[in-house]
C-alpha cells in the first residue's frame, strides 16, 4: 500500500514495536491505519477499514482499529465487538483525549503509540495471553485509501 511521507520510517518502527508489545500480553489485535485524508467522518471511516483490513474475522472478535488521517487531523479507535460488549464508553473518550494532546503538537507517533499501549492494557484485562495465541492480523501499518 502507498505510504508517500506520512510518517518517518524510526516513527513507522516505533509503532509496529509498541503493536508486537501489546499482543505480547493478550490475544487481542491492534492495527494502525495511516492516510493523508479523510472525507468522511473519522469513525465512518475507521469502520469502512476494520471491514476492508478483515478485522472482524478474529476468533474472539477482539480486535482495535487505530485510524489517523495526517492532513486532515481527523482520527478514531474503535474496538471489534468482543471488546465493545465489555469496554464502556469512557475508555475511548479516554484514549482519544490523550491522543488529542499529542496530535494537537504535531506528535502522530506519540499519539498512536499511547493509543497502542492504552488498547494494549485494556485488551489484557479482557482478554489475556493464551499460550497457543495466533498474530491473527499484521502488526504492520497500512496506509493509504
Ligand atoms: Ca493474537
Ligand atoms: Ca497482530
Amino acid at each position: 500500500m502507498l505510504k508517500l511521507n506520512l510518517i518517518s520510517a524510526k516513527d513507522e518502527s516505533r509503532i509496529v514495536d509498541a503493536i508486537r508489545l501489546a499482543e505480547l500480553n493478550c490475544s487481542g489485535e491492534v492495527r494502525v491505519h495511516i492516510e493523508a485524508n479523510c472525507k468522511d467522518d473519522a469513525k465512518a471511516r475507521a469502520i469502512q477499514l476494520f471491514e476492508k483490513l478483515g478485522m472482524t474475522k478474529t476468533k474472539l472478535r477482539n480486535g482495535i482499529l487505530i485510524y489517523v488521517a495526517t492532513n486532515d487531523h481527523k482520527f478514531a479507535i474503535i474496538g471489534d465487538q468482543g471488546i465493545n460488549d465489555l469496554v464502556g464508553h469512557d475508555f475511548w473518550d479516554d484514549v482519544k483525549e490523550k491522543m488529542l494532546d499529542h496530535l494537537k503538537q504535531g506528535q502522530i507517533a506519540d499519539a498512536v503509540c499511547l493509543a497502542v499501549t492504552m488498547a494494549g492494557e485494556k485488551l489484557k484485562i479482557h482478554f489475556p495471553f493464551e499460550r497457543n495465541d495466533k498474530d491473527e492480523l499484521s502488526n504492520e501499518i497500512s496506509f493509504g485509501s
